[in-house]
């Protein structure tokens, strides 16, 4: 791992004048390198290392501590995976929360749904959505609905405060570094539990099925210890380390392999549809494989 990772002159590729971003995964010995059109934005916020990008493959792309999250051409498949799964399953969402907030996506996903009273947002880091305001999503009705609440606070003490409030929680973490690293403890996962109402359903980022499957068993093993229904689902984001991407959802009632999937909002959608919400629990062999290895 290059010592100076998170800084700027970590992103100078010795060989030539060009800038580069390299995702590191130092577990694996491997790097993936993204040519940076131009550097937008660069800063070291209190709690991470902030950069927004222009590349070529995928448009904008935030960067927080050297790892994309989001980018402006595929970012819709994340938001709309981590949201639309969970929002159909529920018959009536009113009450909707995400801890991690970024770009806001899931949020705006979410007022898709018109039983939708109010959407509260946690976010430990209010320079990253400042920057996301300036350089992805400037034109959004986001920042003008009454239904949206920021909240700028660790999600990890701010889950313990709630209790039996959301029908549905997302928890739109990053990997398990620098801040987000209180969103994987095991503690955590019974605070959702709680945080949830009698019906309620939560949706977890759990990970690359193929280079973190330890984080997505640990997932799944978490909440299987506190939830009757318990499902992975996979989306294909292309900017994503391997391309293919795990959700875990864990339901108190209701079931998404049973949902009739009228309410789903997919007719705006440019990834789900009700075919595409079905075939996204069906897990390749492979996978399924490593998640009953022991
Ligand atoms: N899907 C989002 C988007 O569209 O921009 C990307 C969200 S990114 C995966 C995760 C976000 O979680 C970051 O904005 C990060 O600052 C925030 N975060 C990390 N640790 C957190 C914590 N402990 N509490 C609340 N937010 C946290």
């Amino acid at each position: 791992m290059k010592d100076n990772r998170y800084s700027l002159t970590g992103y100078h590729k010795e060989t030539n004048e060009e800038l580069w971003l390299w995702d590191d995964l130092p577990e694996l010995d491997m790097e993936i390198g993204y040519k940076v059109g131009a550097l937008l934005h660069y800063e070291q916020s209190p709690f991470q290392e902030i950069s927004m990008i222009e590349t070529k493959a995928f448009g904008r792309m935030l960067v927080l501590d050297g790892t994309p999250q989001v980018t402006a051409k595929d970012g819709f498949i994340y938001n709309e995976m981590i949201t639309h799964v969970a929002m159909a399953t529920h018959p009536k969402p009113t009450k909707v929360a995400m801890i991690g907030g970024g770009d806001c996506g899931p949020a705006r996903e979410a007022l898709k749904y018109k039983d939708v009273q109010q959407i509260d947002v946690v976010e430990i880091d209010p320079r990253v959505i400042e920057v996301c305001r300036t350089w992805m999503t400037q034109e959004t009705d986001y920042d003008r609905d009454g239904r949206i609440h920021t909240v700028i606070k660790d999600g990890y003490k701010w889950i313990q405060e709630q209790k039996n409030q959301y029908d549905v929680l997302l928890v739109d973490r990053s990997d398990p570094y620098g801040p987000a690293i209180s969103l994987y403890k095991r503690p955590f996962y019974q605070y959702v539990y709680d945080s949830l109402t009698d019906d309620g359903i939560a949706v977890f980022q759990s990970g690359s099925p193929y280079y973190n499957s330890d984080i997505l068993k640990k997932t799944i093993g978490s909440v299987k210890k506190l939830f009757p229904i318990v499902h992975t689902y996979l989306c294909s984001i292309p900017s994503f380390p391997g391309g293919i991407w795990s959700f875990t959802i864990a339901s108190k009632k209701w079931d998404p392999l049973k949902a009739d999937l009228n309410g789903l909002q997919w007719q705006e959608a440019k990834y789900i549809t009700p075919e595409v919400f079905r075939a996204s629990f069906i897990l390749p062999g492979y996978i399924r494989s490593k998640l009953e290895e022991k």
